[in-house]
């Protein structure tokens, strides 16, 4: 079908919440992406941080195929072997805790805030202006955007929202705070990587009333910021944070991973969901989590991640390059419309980026981009200069 009649579709049948570009992708392989009439496209967003491990990595195609020719389902009635290997591997990456598997991000902080609220039963949830952490009731509460909050009021009660400031966050949280959540780099609202200085804030306050410190490393998780979690290039350690995006190498799966301290208080039906951990995207989450786990291509990240700022900034209409490994946001020139020069890197170069805000235009390519690829990104981008 041509992208003219996927659109007369998606006039008359899809329920019109997205804006989508005028392209239509049928095949994908490590950093490229291919259309229905065979154009090649650099891909820089990943599927917004999904494929940190690349299209159809290998290995997660063969754990997929394998997994769903056997079994592809059983619910959570009865025991399956990748979804306890799941749990294991990701707390021993992490916290130390336990795991609560589900299917995408928001609801991975669903249970994140359902985990806070039975620890500390009423309590508060204290959150950042410029968060963002989904779109069903409880995460988008936790969102304080009014565009995406204001239509669907009245939203989930119990929830403060603060400056990006140590002292509002310490000055927030009391003994009827049951949890700060927080992203240790803002994804959605243009990569805003949080200070050092206010996560200790956050988490001397947490110490000082029992509350919980939880991180959302949904986006920054699995490697895209040159470390598997991001926490671990920070000072503080959360007592609990959520997975999701690239966990499942490209397929929908999220996961709560406490530290100790909280690993039991959630109980038996506290919470629950038909495919959560399901054995086809559990097994590709244990091929993709033992992939972002490499120390080589962590290091890589790094690396790579410091060429693609250095190209970014000889850009002559960035005014701002700002994150971490492949986590990177450029600010354009307030004269222009980040989304249309977003629009034209598709359209004219090829080359797969989005635009978070009017003048900000994020790049987070799969992690095993290479130097050539990323060149080629920056050498795209120069030439769509307005
Ligand atoms: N939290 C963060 C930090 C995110 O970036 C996102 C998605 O962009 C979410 C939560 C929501 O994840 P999902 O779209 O899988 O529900």
């Amino acid at each position: 079908m041509s992208v003219a009649e996927l659109q007369g579709l998606e006039r008359e049948y899809a329920i019109p919440t997205y804006v989508r570009n005028p392209v239509q992708f049928v095949r994908g392989s490590g950093a490229r992406l291919w259309d229905a009439d065979g154009n090649e496209y650099l891909d820089f967003l990943a599927g917004i941080s999904v494929l940190n491990v690349g299209h159809c990595h290998p290995r997660v195609v063969e754990a997929v195929r394998d997994q769903v020719g056997r079994l592809s389902h059983v619910s959570n009635l009865y025991y399956t072997e990748p979804a306890m290997k799941l749990s294991a591997a990701l707390s021993e990456s992490s916290l130390g805790g336990k795991v609560f598997l589900c299917n995408s991000g928001a609801e991975a902080n669903e249970a994140a805030i359902k985990l806070a609220r039975r620890a500390r039963p009423g309590g508060n949830i204290v959150v950042l202006e410029g968060a963002f952490h989904g779109r069903t009731y409880g995460a988008l509460s936790a969102t304080p955007q009014e565009t995406k909050q204001a239509p669907f009021a009245p939203l989930v009660p119990g929830f403060v929202v603060v400056p990006r400031d140590p002292g509002a966050v310490s000055d927030a949280v009391d003994s009827g705070t049951a949890a700060v959540l927080l992203e240790p780099i803002q994804g959605e609202t243009g990569i805003h990587v949080l200070s050092d200085e206010l996560l200790v804030a956050a988490r001397e306050a947490c110490d000082r009333t029992g509350a919980a410190l939880i991180f959302d490393e949904i986006q920054t998780g699995m490697g895209r910021t040159g470390t598997l979690w991001a926490y671990e290039q920070t000072e503080v350690v959360p007592d609990a944070m959520t997975s999701a995006k690239a966990l499942g190498g490209g397929l929908p799966i999220g996961a709560l991973i406490t530290g100790p301290r909280l690993a039991d208080a959630l109980h038996p039906g506290d919470h629950g969901s038909t495919f959560a951990g399901g054995p086809v995207v559990a097994s590709a989450a244990l091929v993709a989590l033992e992939l972002c786990s490499d120390e080589a291509l962590l290091a890589r990240v790094r690396v790579a991640g410091s060429r693609l700022a250095a190209g970014l900034a000889r850009l002559p209409y960035v005014t701002v390059v700002r994150g971490r490994g492949l986590m990177l946001a450029i600010d354009v020139d307030p004269e222009i419309d980040a989304a249309s020069l977003a629009r034209r890197a598709l359209l004219e170069q090829r080359l797969v980026v989005n635009a978070t805000g009017p003048a900000t235009i994020r790049l987070e390519p799969p992690l095993i981009v290479s130097d050539d690829e990323l060149d080629e990104a920056v050498a795209r981008l120069v030439a769509i200069a307005p």
